[in-house]
């Protein structure tokens, strides 16, 4: 299935020279929606997950399914100053500035085999910085899983030593 017609390019969002890549003509299909979590299970395999880990925002869609299908928890990355309880934080970079990431420190359990799932894999600034964030409190991370890959960015780079898996590349 051709799943980058449902991607919209949308220029100079949210900032000039910026090509910013909506997802949301696929969320409103059911049709495209179903497929593409189904392919985003299927990287997965028969691996065993404890704890699939989203990132704010975008990540948050398919993530928390991702889990549920899984037999596995969610646990959410956020902004910093998002989340409530005791948490971990990693300053990161991206396509378009600088920013801290924040997971809440019992999110993960030293030993537990984490998914990393999110949107877009741009600079991979954003993705290397969760990495970060799981390895600190001791997680094992199985996969690195994007419905975009932007290669030009080279993303890939940051997180290399870990499987990463995308539905579509540009
Ligand atoms: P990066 O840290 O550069 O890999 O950026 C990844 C994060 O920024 C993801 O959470 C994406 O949601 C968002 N992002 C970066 N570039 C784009 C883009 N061109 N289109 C849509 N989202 C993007």
């Amino acid at each position: 299935m051709d799943f980058k017609k449902y991607i919209r390019d949308v220029a100079d969002f949210p900032r000039k020279g910026i090509v910013f890549k909506d997802i949301t003509p696929l969320l409103q299909s059911n049709f495209a929606l179903k497929s593409a979590a189904d392919e985003l299970l299927k990287f997965v395999g028969d691996q065993k997950v404890d704890k699939v880990v989203g990132m704010e925002s975008r990540g948050f869609f398919f993530a928390p399914w991702l889990a549920t299908q899984l037999n596995a928890g969610f646990v959410p990355v956020r902004k910093a100053g998002k989340l409530p309880f005791n948490k971990i934080s990693q300053t990161y970079s991206l396509e378009y500035g600088e920013d801290t990431l924040e997971m809440h420190a019992d999110g993960i359990l030293k030993g537990e085999k984490v998914l990393i799932h999110d949107d877009v894999l741009a600079t991979g600034g954003t993705s290397s910085a969760v990495c970060k964030l799981v390895e600190k409190l001791g997680g094992e991370i199985v996969q690195c899983n994007f419905l975009i890959t932007l290669d030009f960015l080279k993303g890939d780079e940051l997180i290399k030593e870990y499987p990463i898996k995308s539905l579509m590349h540009y």
